[in-house]
């Protein structure tokens, strides 16, 4: 498979909700491609005319931190491996949490283009404090609502371009 988007972030950052806006009505692929995809979630999507595979990550219910924490590593890690384009979702109105900057040196030491997108940005007030995720250091620092759609557009193009 080529072509691949892969949203990866600590979970209720909205991850899903962006997942299902990018595939619209349109079927997610039942998920037999690796072994590891019982946490993953497989959909087709195309975007200026280019055809890409987007992947939700995260199902995966944790029994503790430690699991947890592991659990996310390990996406981060097959999202690298196997992606194109890398989306960084994190949430405005948590602010930057510690599993934040964890995943955020894992992906710096990426190859592949990694977009940092700020979800929840749902309004003038989220988007004014949505400039704390600058400190974060990508250079590709996006804004969006999963929820309205706002921003999603900007995202589509900028991620298309590296496709
Ligand atoms: P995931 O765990 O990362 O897949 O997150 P979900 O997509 O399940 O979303 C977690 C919660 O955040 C849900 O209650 C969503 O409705 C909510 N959510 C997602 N995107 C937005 C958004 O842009 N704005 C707001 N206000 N809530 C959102
Ligand atoms: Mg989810």
């Amino acid at each position: 498979m080529s072509n691949i988007v892969a949203i990866v972030g600590r979970p209720n950052v909205g991850k899903s909700t962006f997942f299902n806006r990018l595939i619209g009505e349109r079927q997610s692929i039942v998920d037999n491609i690796s072994g590891v995809t019982r946490d993953r979630q497989y959909g087709a999507s195309y975007w200026n005319g280019k055809n890409f595979t987007v992947v939700d990550t995260g199902g995966f219910v944790p029994h503790s931190d430690d699991v947890f924490e592991a659990a996310i590593r390990e996406q981060v890690k097959i999202a690298v491996d196997e992606a194109s384009v890398i989306i960084f979702l994190v949430d405005v109105t948590t602010g930057i949490t510690d599993l934040d900057e964890e995943v955020a040196n894992l992906l710096r030491r990426s190859k592949k283009p990694v977009f940092l997108v700020v979800n929840k940005v749902d309004n003038g007030q989220r988007l004014f404090e949505a400039n704390e995720f600058w400190s974060l250091g990508f250079e590709n620092t996006l804004f969006l609502s999963a929820l309205t759609g706002s921003g999603s557009g900007e995202i589509l193009d900028a991620v298309a371009d590296h496709l």
